[in-house]
C-alpha cells in the first residue's frame, strides 16, 4: 500500500538514478512517479545578462541530463514501461515545479537538500505554494554523508575546527550512513511522461547559450563519466597522499564536478575509501579526509550562513584591501595570468582554459591575490565562482576564507605562501608551468620559477624577453609580505607572533 498515489521527483544537484535518496523515497512511497529537472532562469538569466554565454557548467548539466533521461528510460523498460523519461523545463523553478505538480495531479514532490541560502529561499517558496495546493514537499539528505547539525560538539554546537570535526565524523560513521539507496528495487513506479510534456532535453542554443570546449576536456559527463573517473582513480588511490600536491602529475580524482552535480553518490565514494582507510591505506585515508572537508564546509555554510556575505571571523571584515585603478590593474593581471610569477600564471591559464584548477594551485593563487596583491578575497571568490565547473558555494567560500585567514580553522594571517618556493617545491621541473605557459618551455629548470632572476644569456637562449614575451613580476613578494602583515595588524591577537 503506497503513501501517495502520484509523486514528482525534482532533480537538482543529484543528476543520477543510482543511490539517489529522494528518488528512492519517491519510488518507494508513490504508486506512480514522474521526474523533472528545471533549467532555472533565476540562475541562468543573470549569466546571460553578464555576457557569460559560453558556460561549461550549463553544458556539463545538459549533457548529464541527456544521460539521466536515458537511465530513466532504461529503468522504465526494465520494468516493462515504455515512455518513461525526464521532463526538462526551462523557466523559474519556483513557478515551474508547483505548476507541474498541479498539472500532473501529484500529492507529493521529492527533492534532495540543497543548503545554499538562495536554494533555501527557493525551496521555502515552493514548499509554501505546494502546501497551498495540498501537496507535500519532502526533502532528503543526499549530497553529503553528514549534514546540517548531525555532527555536533559535546556542547551541542556545530564544529568550527576541522580536526575534532573529522574525528567526530569518523566516530559517527556506520553502515547505515554508507549504504546505497536501492532505487532499482522500486523502479516499477516510474510513470511514462504524458505526451503533452514529452520533449527532448533543450539544446544550449534553445536557452541562449553557446557550446564550450567541454567535449575536448578530459572531463567525461554524466554518471558514466563519473564511473570512468572513479575506476581510473581507484587504481591510484594508494598513492594519493604522495601525488596530490603536484599539479604536473595525475594525483587527485578529478571527481569534484561530478560530486557538485551529483552524477556520482558521495556514499559510493566513501564506500570505496572507508574500508581501505580501515586497512591502513594512507592514500585512501587522506582522500577520505578530503570528503570530510567537503562535509565540513557544507555544515559551515548551513550553520553559519553569514559566511556568504561576511568573514567567518568578524574582526577580519575590518581589513582594508587595495582599491582604485591600481587595484583594478592588479586584479586584471591576476585573472589573465600576467603576474610575472609563472606558477600563478600557469594556474590561472589552467582555470581559464579548462574550468578546473588543481587544489594546491587554488591555495597558491588565492594566497597570492589576497596576500601579495592585497586584494579582497571576495574578488577571487567571485572569479572562481564564474570559472570553475566544480564551483560549489560551500567549498569555494571555505577555500577563500581559509586562504585569506578570515575563515574557520584558516591559515594564520602571518603564514604567507611564497609563490616561488611553492613553485620549486610542487612543480620542481616546471612541467606544469611549461604546459600552460609555452613561451617559457625552453627555460632551464633553474630559471623557470622566477625568470626575472635568470641571466640575460639564459633568457635569450630560451627566447624569453621579459616585459615582451613574458611579464616582469607585478609585485615584489618580500615587500608585499610586509604590507600584508601591516594590513592584517587590525586582527592581531595578543600572543599571535608572526613567524
Ligand atoms: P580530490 O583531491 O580528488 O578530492 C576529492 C573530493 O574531495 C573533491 O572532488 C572535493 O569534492 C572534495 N574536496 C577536496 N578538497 C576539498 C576542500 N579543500 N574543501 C572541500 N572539499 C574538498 N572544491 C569544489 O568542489 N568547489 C569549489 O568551488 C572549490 N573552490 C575552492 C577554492 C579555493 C580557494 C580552494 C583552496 C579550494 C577549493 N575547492 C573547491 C577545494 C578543492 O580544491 C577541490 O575540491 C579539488 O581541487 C577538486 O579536485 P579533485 O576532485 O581532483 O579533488
Amino acid at each position: 500500500m503506497n503513501t501517495y498515489d502520484q509523486g514528482l521527483m525534482w532533480f537538482r544537484r543529484d543528476l543520477r538514478t543510482q543511490d539517489n535518496a529522494a528518488l528512492y523515497h519517491a519510488l518507494k512511497t508513490c504508486r506512480r512517479v514522474w521526474c523533472v529537472f528545471v533549467f532555472d532562469t533565476d540562475i541562468l538569466d543573470p549569466l546571460l545578462t553578464r555576457g557569460l554565454r559560453a558556460d561549461r557548467r550549463v553544458e556539463f548539466i545538459r549533457e548529464s541530463l541527456v544521460e539521466l533521461d536515458e537511465q530513466l528510460r532504461a529503468l522504465g523498460r526494465a520494468h516493462g514501461a515504455q515512455g518513461v523519461g525526464l521532463i526538462v523545463r526551462h523557466g523559474q523553478a519556483q513557478q515551474v515545479v508547483p505548476a507541474l505538480a498541479r498539472q500532473l495531479h501529484v500529492q507529493a514532490v521529492f527533492a534532495n537538500h540543497d543548503d545554499e541560502p538562495h536554494a533555501h529561499a527557493r525551496d521555502a517558496q515552493v514548499r509554501g505554494d505546494l502546501a497551498h495546493a495540498g501537496v507535500m514537499f519532502h526533502g532528503h539528505k543526499d549530497h553529503v554523508i553528514f549534514e546540517r547539525r548531525e555532527v555536533l560538539t559535546q556542547m551541542g554546537q556545530p564544529y568550527g575546527v576541522f580536526t575534532p570535526y573529522k574525528n567526530a565524523w569518523l566516530r559517527q560513521l556506520d553502515d547505515f550512513q554508507l549504504q546505497a539507496y536501492p532505487v532499482q528495487r522500486y523502479a516499477v513506479a516510474l510513470a511514462p511522461v504524458p505526451p503533452a510534456l514529452a520533449a527532448p532535453v533543450p539544446t544550449l542554443a534553445d536557452m541562449g547559450f553557446e557550446t564550450t570546449n567541454l567535449s575536448q576536456l578530459p572531463l567525461p559527463t554524466g554518471s558514466r563519466g563519473a564511473t570512468q573517473l572513479l575506476e581510473d582513480f581507484v587504481e591510484r588511490i594508494d598513492r594519493y597522499h604522495e601525488a596530490r600536491d603536484f599539479p604536473a602529475i595525475k594525483g587527485p580524482s578529478y571527481l569534484s564536478v561530478h560530486l557538485r552535480f551529483g552524477t556520482i553518490s558521495v556514499r559510493q565514494l566513501a564506500r570505496v575509501a572507508y574500508p581501505l582507510h580501515l586497512q591502513g591505506v594512507q592514500g585512501a585515508s587522506t582522500w577520505l579526509s578530503e570528503l570530510v572537508w567537503r562535509d565540513f564546509y557544507h555544515q559551515i555554510l548551513a550553520n553559519f550562513p553569514h559566511v556568504v556575505h561576511k568573514a567567518f571571523k568578524p574582526e577580519y571584515d575590518a581589513i582594508k584591501f587595495e582599491h582604485g585603478k591600481h587595484a583594478e590593474a592588479l586584479f586584471a593581471a591576476w585573472c589573465e595570468g600576467r603576474t610575472g610569477y609563472p606558477l600563478v600564471d600557469a594556474a590561472m591559464a589552467q582555470i581559464n582554459q579548462t574550468g578546473y584548477m588543481h587544489n594546491r594551485l587554488r591555495m597558491v593563487v588565492a594566497s597570492f591575490l589576497v596576500k601579495d596583491l592585497g586584494l579582497h578575497w571576495r574578488r577571487g571568490e567571485q572569479y572562481f565562482a564564474e570559472h570553475l565547473i566544480d564551483f560549489d558555494l560551500a567549498a569555494n567560500n571555505g577555500g577563500w576564507q581559509w586562504a585569506s585567514s578570515s575563515g574557520c580553522d584558516a591559515q594564520p594571517y602571518f603564514r604567507i605562501f611564497n609563490p616561488v618556493s611553492q613553485s620549486e617545491k610542487f612543480d620542481p621541473q616546471g612541467k606544469f608551468i611549461k604546459r600552460y605557459l609555452p613561451q617559457l618551455a625552453d627555460l632551464p629548470e633553474s630559471c623557470v620559477h622566477a625568470p626575472w632572476q635568470a641571466r640575460e644569456l639564459e633568457l635569450a637562449a630560451a627566447g624569453v624577453e621579459l616585459g615582451k614575451t613574458y611579464p616582469r613580476p607585478i609585485v615584489d613578494h618580500a615587500e608585499a609580505r610586509e604590507r600584508t602583515l601591516l594590513r592584517y595588524a587590525v586582527v592581531k591577537k595578543p600572543g599571535a607572533t608572526p613567524k
